[in-house]
């Protein structure tokens, strides 16, 4: 491969005449492994960050929400506040460049990154990776839905000045109102945007779309939300989902730890363009559970990968996230998971034309993948990536 001194991608070739056959060309760099695009995380929290190690592990969803809620500052630390709040901003931003710079250094090109206040904007917009921000709501709550919307669209404003993408998204069916919903669709639809929500990620979900009771309904009241005038949707999650969104908006449904096969279809017939991300080490922080990757193979559907934040996770690496599957489902080839990994985050986020394959014209990043077996073509435990360009 021929690449030139921006990264760009000149030629790629099958033998080594590579100095004849390009101009002005430097040394032939030799590397044994495989060679592949940046990855692409397409789901993350960089504001999270900072929560690294702090909630216990294998809690279930309810459990990780409920510390979560306990451990979080429920406000955003203002800038130049009480020594206390400014001790905490530092650490929380302090913790988002650690993040920035790991994920860079996994050979990460681009991250499709959730935020629920701006304090991650900056430290977004200095770095060279690409960033999608995806501003998420919530609130189950229909009284207060335009009061949550107008939130959204403040963060979003305060977004503007930066050079990276944004749009307002919501966090999961279970935790926005049908009013919330449409409002959060009606924007998708007028700005074009695309859409990322948590889905399926524990059975409770769909037991509280289909039954209206179990564990989250508990979660809500307990949060203090009256939930008596809500109408039990009587469906599996996803459907009621899918069934309030246009289906004209690329939308990433993100974990799927409890998605069947029935789900992925009927998915896929309200909405044919979506797009599945898996967060395995998540999931078995969290769960200790994962989603079952065959099925989704089987279906032939877009999947990709995501590093979840740092509050479930011990690291930031879409390589580590890809062992995970190779060894719970070692039918699926590599070569799939570096579709999933890195061409189809490139597609969801809209950013294909750059990132994602390697191709001459483009500047995807090129990483190495190390340590693999080469016989059978599979990552291995002892799988580094180095970045070499
Ligand atoms: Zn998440």
């Amino acid at each position: 491969m021929a690449v030139d001194s921006n990264g760009i991608i000149l030629q790629i070739f099958q033998d080594r005449t590579v100095p004849e056959l390009v101009e002005g060309s430097g040394e032939i760099e030799e590397y044994k492994g495989i060679i592949c695009p940046g990855f692409i995380n397409t789901h993350c929290h960089l504001e999270l960050s900072w929560l690294k190690g702090k909630i216990p592990m294998n809690t279930g969803l309810d459990g990780f929400l409920r510390e979560f809620m306990l451990t979080a500052p429920t406000q955003p630390p203002p800038k130049g506040g009480g020594d206390s709040r400014r001790g905490i901003q530092d650490e929380v931003t302090d913790a988002i460049k650690r993040a920035i710079l790991e994920m860079k250094t996994n050979g990460i090109v681009a991250c499709g990154d959730i935020s629920n206040k701006s304090i991650s904007f900056e430290q977004k917009d200095k770095s060279e990776l690409f960033f999608h921000t995806f501003i998420e709501l919530y609130g189950f709550d229909p009284l207060r839905a335009q009061k949550v919307f107008q939130q959204g669209k403040d963060l979003l404003d305060q977004h503007h000045g930066i050079r990276k993408k944004a749009s307002i998204t919501a966090h999961a069916p279970y935790s926005v109102s049908t009013k919330l919903l449409k409002m959060i669709a009606d924007e998708a639809l007028q700005q074009h945007s695309i859409l990322s929500i948590h889905n399926q990620e524990s059975e409770d979900e769909n037991i509280f779309f289909e039954k209206g009771e179990g564990k989250i309904r508990d979660r809500l009241e307990w949060y203090g939300i009256d939930l008596k005038d809500w109408k039990v949707p009587g469906m599996r999650s996803v459907e009621w989902l899918l069934s309030q969104l246009p289906s004209s908006i690329k939308t990433l449904l993100v974990h799927n730890t409890v998605s069947k096969k029935e789900d992925i279809q009927r998915a896929g017939e309200i909405n044919p363009n979506l797009y599945w991300c898996f967060c395995p080490k998540a999931n078995i922080y969290i769960e200790n559970k994962l989603p079952d990757f065959n099925l989704f193979y089987g279906e032939d559907v877009r999947c990709t990968i995501g590093t979840d934040s740092l509050a479930s996770n011990d690291g930031l690496s879409i390589l580590e996230e890809l062992k995970i599957i190779t060894k719970t489902s070692p039918e699926i080839p590599l070569e799939i998971l570096l579709n999933w990994a890195c061409k189809n985050g490139a597609e969801f986020l809209g950013i294909g034309k750059q990132y994602g394959t390697l191709e001459p014209g483009k500047k995807p990043g090129i990483l190495l993948l190390d340590g693999c077996d080469f016989q059978n073509l599979r990552l291995t435990e002892e799988t580094k990536v180095r970045v070499l360009v």
